[in-house]
């Protein structure tokens, strides 16, 4: 059930934060504390990184924090000590903090993960903010019906998604023509493929226009991260890849836009901060105030538009012909970019093998079609093995 306007004035807001010590995580706890007392936090947690679990936990003391590596308990537990926070650890424990009662839930763990945590978070039927993208690509489909049966509210937080979300119209979605997701076009959007074949993972990293982590940069990098929200795009407004546009906006300055029957077209702008798509999602449907920075259009005189370069971005194409494909074709590509973008950034291959990893693993594991989430998380780890194997020897 979606909380109504009077709800979210009469009492705080009841959130748990699914990822909270990284890039989307912190920046959805900087807004929490710019609004005091309007949020109060049930649950945080993290992967490894106790030490700015215990420092976001004595600072927001939220009922539980939890940490998914079992093996860091005790730190955690030590650094929490006599907070009254009481502490948990490992992976069920990550999916029993999703299931704790709270209003909104940030589902922002990075990667499938994510996915058990962000299904037993939607399975309670309130509202999820939702970050985490790659499990929508690997489990779209299912995720979605778990939505409905659910009754739970999906608030796209991916900062395309929820610019479309801001102006497409829910009432009359049949006279949506098309949606448009931009891209930044990453850091090597003018870059040969031969120069390409020898970026080191740091340039990969230095995104031109937003501060996030790491896997979504090399995700940028590659333009995997725009086909992976051309297959977000498709769950979340049920519409097919044909009317799904891909356009390449250098100043990342119009997020998303949605093209109607009568040749309107709106869009949404802002300064690229993830603070402002957070914002949106944590005062739905209300607004709130942030800290974000403001849009100058006059300061930066021009926006720019160019077609994405298939060619030299092949990621796009794969994600795109994933979506076509069906099945466990965008599980598959999901699963093998993981495991491609982790074996780039521990130097093991080059940046133009992450995409040659994820069509050859494409390639070699059957595509048959998925029924539940057990089947899902089958060919998930058949696929990373499969991914692993092509990155050779360590
Ligand atoms: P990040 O790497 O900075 O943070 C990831 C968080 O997930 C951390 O809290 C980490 O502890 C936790 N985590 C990592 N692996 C885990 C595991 N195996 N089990 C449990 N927890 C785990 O990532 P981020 O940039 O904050 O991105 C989070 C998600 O949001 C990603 O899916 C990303 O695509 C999406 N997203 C991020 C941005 C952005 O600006 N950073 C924008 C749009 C969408
Ligand atoms: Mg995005």
């Amino acid at each position: 059930m979606a909380v109504t306007a009077h709800d979210a004035m009469a009492a705080p807001r009841r959130v748990s934060i699914l990822g909270s010590t990284g890039s989307i995580g912190c920046s959805t706890l900087d807004i929490i504390e710019h609004h005091g007392d309007a949020f109060v936090v049930e649950a945080l947690t993290a992967h490894r990184n106790v030490e700015r679990l215990a420092a976001q936990a004595i600072m927001l003391r939220p009922r539980v924090a939890v940490i998914g590596d079992a093996a860091a308990y005790r730190q955690l537990k030590e650094a929490l000590s006599g907070t009254g926070v009481a502490v948990a650890a490992g992976p069920d424990a990550l999916v029993e903090a999703a299931h704790r009662p709270a209003d909104w839930t940030m589902a922002a763990i990075v990667g499938a993960a994510g996915l058990e945590p962000t299904i037993a978070a939607i399975r309670r039927g309130a509202v999820v903010a939702l970050a985490n993208k790659e499990c929508l690509v690997s489990a779209g489909r299912l995720m979605m019906d778990e939505v409905r049966a659910a009754g739970a509210t999906l608030l796209p937080v991916d900062s395309e998604h929820n610019a479309i979300f801001q102006v497409f119209d829910f009432e009359q979605p049949e006279s949506v023509e098309s949606i448009i997701l931009t891209a930044s076009g990453g850091p090597f959007r003018t870059m040969d493929r031969a120069v390409m074949a020898h970026v080191t993972p740091a340039q990969a990293i230095a995104h031109p226009n937003w501060d996030m982590g790491a896997k979504i940069s090399v995700d940028s990098a590659t333009l995997m991260n725009k086909g992976l929200e051309l297959i977000e795009a498709h769950h979340l407004f049920g519409l097919p890849a044909e009317r799904i546009e891909i356009l390449i906006h250098p100043q990342s300055v119009i997020h998303g836009m949605v093209a109607y029957v009568d040749g309107s077209v709106l869009a949404h702008l802002g300064a690229p901060d993830m603070r402002t798509p957070i914002a949106h999602a944590l005062g739905w449907p209300e607004r709130i105030s942030t800290p974000a920075a403001r849009l100058d259009l006059a300061k930066l005189g021009q926006l720019t538009f160019e077609p994405p370069d298939l060619e030299r971005f092949p990621a796009l194409r794969l994600a795109g012909q994933a979506l076509k494909t069906g099945g466990a074709a965008p599980t598959i590509l999901n699963a093998a970019n993981e495991i491609a973008v982790q074996g780039f950034l521990a130097g093991r291959i080059g940046f133009l093998d992450i995409a040659r990893i994820v069509e050859e693993t494409l390639a070699t594991v059957d595509e048959p079609d998925v029924s539940d989430l057990s089947e899902i998380r089958d060919i998930d780890h058949r696929a990373r093995a499969a991914a692993q194997e092509l990155l050779g020897p360590s």
